[in-house]
């Protein structure tokens, strides 16, 4: 495919210093804020550029916008193209409600860009291990994605992390640790490991830059689907942001492009138990101060920022500018949201991917929406990863078991017409 994009280097996201490309560097040396990669003005027409966006069917068919150089590099299992879904269930009242239904993807989670993304940046760089702390969906991916490049994984997780992403990581092969700690301190420990041992840092936070251009195509694929005519809000369920993020970048694309006219208000959904960018929105500052102790059943955005408060601060700046917010929804509604998506809508979503949808249903109930809007929801990782969480509320147990008989089945039916 035609390039249209063509790295430059890497770039500070606050002070603006550039830098070469370095797999080694994860933040600017003069700020220590996080970088991005940074690229030439877009090489083609708007005409040419919509018609390859409209056209692409998986990630990959946006490898000209894509940090890639030579495509026998690219490590792909088939991501992204996920489904963008009309929601009729919540489009009352003139509102159009979709799901961009992240849990197609390969491994069951968005984070299958960026560990695409990623992994193939370790090819075209020669180096062989990479490693990432994560709360488990990263590091099923990295370890999916490490397995299909010929790489060596370490990946690194809380003790908490849901026993099904243990259980495919291991199944992938790759190497994996427990701590006695959080997320946050894995993300440290890994960000500390790659540093000594000259180990890619695949981390998800905003540690590898090269994640966001995966998760930017997330906005190239909606904005396509919706013909270029942008949504009003994009519903996303954070831990650091790097996926705002994406969003934004992409988003921001379009726009900078002549494809979309408005940038989609961003909302950031965090978990009541550990809400570091929320509180930072409430106090009206700017500046995010790690969470004290992380407690929700949404372990997949259970993120303190501890050693890394920047990634925050820097995913506030970026809603802000999108004149977006940051919701925080309960345990209880994270909850009967997972259920009510999975009932209204047929797509079973981890307890972490569904705040997105509990964020809608505080925005409905606040009437902060209204008729002729246009909503995305991002679900971002399947249940089926994170099953054990939902024992309570589905009560398997209470399943009536009967003897093998027809009669007995259809008794138990009778109200079943
Ligand atoms: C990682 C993850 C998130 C949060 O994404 P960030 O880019 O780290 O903010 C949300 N949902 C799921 C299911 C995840 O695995
Ligand atoms: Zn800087």
């Amino acid at each position: 495919m035609r390039r249209i994009l063509e790295v430059t280097g890497l770039r500070c996201t606050n002070c603006g210093a550039d830098y070469p490309v370095d797999v080694h560097l994860h933040a600017c040396v003069g700020c220590l804020w996080p970088l991005e990669v940074s690229y030439l003005p877009a090489k083609g027409d708007s005409a040419t550029i919509r018609r390859v966006l409209g056209e692409a069917r998986r990630m990959w068919d946006f490898s000209g916008f894509l940090p890639i150089h030579d495509p026998r590099n690219i490590i792909s299992l088939g991501e992204g193209g996920t489904p963008l879904l009309p929601v009729p269930y919540f489009s009352r009242e003139g509102l159009s409600v979709f799901v961009k239904n992240e849990a197609a993807n390969p491994t069951g989670s968005f984070k299958d860009r960026p560990l695409s993304v990623i992994t193939s940046l370790a090819r075209e760089h020669g180096v062989k291990t990479v490693v990432t702390g994560s709360s488990g969906n990263a590091g099923v991916a990295l370890a999916a994605y490490a397995a299909a490049a010929g790489l060596r994984a370490v990946i690194i997780v809380p003790e908490t992390a849901p026993r099904e992403k243990l259980m495919a990581i291991k199944m992938y092969g790759a190497k994996i640790i427990m701590i006695k700690g959080t997320s946050s301190q894995a993300v440290t420990i890994a960000g500390e490991l790659s540093a000594a041992k000259r180990w890619l840092n695949a981390t998800t936070t905003f540690q590898n830059p090269f994640g966001v251009e995966g998760d930017k195509t997330v906005a190239y694929e909606i904005a396509a689907s919706l013909g270029f005519k942008n949504p009003h809000y994009v519903l996303i369920p954070i831990g650091a942001g790097p996926l705002l993020a994406g969003c934004y970048r992409g988003f921001q694309d379009l726009i900078d492009w002549g494809l979309s006219k408005t940038m989609p208000r961003l909302v950031a959904v965090q978990a009541e138990g550990c809400a570091p960018i929320y509180r930072a929105f409430q106090e009206g500052t700017e500046t995010v101060r790690a969470w004290e102790k992380p407690e929700t059943i949404a372990s997949g955005i259970a993120d303190q920022l501890l050693g890394y408060e920047t990634d925050g601060s820097l995913t506030l700046r970026l809603l802000k500018k999108t004149a977006g917010s940051v919701l925080s929804v309960s345990d209880k509604e994270i909850v009967e949201s997972t259920m009510l998506l999975a009932e209204k809508t047929g797509i079973f979503a981890e307890p972490t991917a569904a705040t997105s949808v509990a964020g809608l249903r505080q925005m409905v109930r606040s009437g902060t929406l209204r008729a002729g809007e246009t909503v995305v929801c991002l679900v971002t990782g399947s249940g089926f990863k994170d099953i054990q969480k939902m024992k309570d509320y589905l009560r398997i147990e209470d399943i009536p078991v009967v003897p093998p008989s027809v009669e007995e089945v259809a008794r138990l039916c009778a109200d079943d017409e």
